[in-house]
């Protein structure tokens, strides 16, 4: 299933390329990046793919039973832009230039040590005749790496200080998944990636993942009343436990549901609510109007700063006592 999708799909980039991409850089005279601008495009492509498909799911969804009605929306067009910037790839285009070198030297040091890591796959052969139960097995490992990635989110002052750009949303939508720290973003990949290049993720089955990951996760930030019943809700995470998860600062209740796709963490660490009547109010009464109203740039900005207030209380000498006034 994956070879037919993914041949398609090579066919179709290779068509548009020829047809928009190569024409234009030949009439700029940049031929020299067809490859880099190959690559873009790839992200590009999968980036629209994936918008459309989390707006066939969730717009519907939105409309039918909305927990909350707003009278402007102007603060909800500030994550759609999260979105557009991290989905259409601009945010991996400048992550890409940047780390490009680093990255190469990396790879370099990789294959010259000739280590190649151990993939589950070499652990349990059978699983190569197994395609779809290999996929789930890496999907379960990745949702697990991604519910402690969180927990440090919210455990770690530092770490909070980025995602509270996150939390600050009072109006949360499904567009709200993108609202990130560009920083918190770049972690979030290389946390991802290490993890599936540690279990041997196969290339071809990686977007695959992505997407899955992405629509559930852009499911749960959507502003309906919407649960999936008493088995559905340990299942897979719904908008109504995630909600509890953004709620629970206004709320006054610490530290529940974590999870990204799958309940099963909470359950297993005590970290779960299920009470199915709760639908709580989002966003964080200790956040900078900057971080809540402003546009992506203040947002970023004030994330930035708050980074910076975590990091050098950090510094201070565990003895040094507080004077008195402050
Ligand atoms: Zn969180
Ligand atoms: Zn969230």
């Amino acid at each position: 299933m994956f070879e037919t999708l993914d041949g398609l799909y090579t066919e179709f980039t290779g068509w548009l390329f020829e047809l928009a991409i190569q024409p234009l850089l030949y009439a700029i005279g940049a031929m020299d990046w067809a490859e880099d601008a190959y690559n873009w495009l790839d992200f590009f492509l999968f980036g629209l793919l994936q918008i459309v498909v989390i707006m066939a799911v969730c717009w519907p969804l939105e409309q039918w039973k909305p927990v909350e009605r707003w009278k402007t929306r102007s603060v909800v067009w500030t994550d759609v832009f999260y979105t557009v910037l991290s989905s259409l790839g601009l945010l991996p285009l400048i992550a890409f230039v940047l780390l490009y070198s680093a990255e190469e030297r990396i790879f370099g040091w990789i294959a010259d040590s000739g280590f190649i890591p151990p993939t589950i796959e070499e652990f349990l052969p059978w699983l190569r005749d197994w395609p779809l139960v290999a996929l789930a097995i890496y999907v379960v490992i990745l949702d697990f790496g991604e519910y402690w990635r969180h927990r440090f989110q919210h455990t770690i002052p530092w770490w909070w200080a980025l995602h509270s750009v996150h939390h600050a949303q009072k109006q949360m939508t499904y567009w709200t998944d993108a609202r990130n720290h560009i920083i918190d973003d770049a972690i979030a990949a290389v946390w991802f990636g290490v993890i599936a290049l540690a279990i041997g993720v196969p290339p071809g089955q990686f977007p695959v993942i992505v997407m899955l990951l992405k629509v559930i996760e852009a499911l749960s930030h959507a502003n309906a009343r919407i649960s999936f019943g008493w088995l559905g809700e340990r299942l897979v995470v719904s908008p109504r436990f995630h909600r509890v998860h953004h709620g629970i600062l206004s709320y006054g209740e610490h530290g529940k549901n974590y999870a990204v796709l799958m309940p099963v963490w909470d359950w297993m660490f005590r970290t779960a609510n299920f009470d199915r009547s709760r639908y709580p109010e989002t966003g964080d009464p200790t956040a900078p109007e900057a971080l809540v109203t402003g546009g992506w740039l203040r947002q970023q900005w004030a994330g930035s700063v708050r980074l910076w207030r975590a990091l050098t209380k950090r510094r201070r000498p565990a003895t040094a006592k507080p004077v008195a006034g402050n």
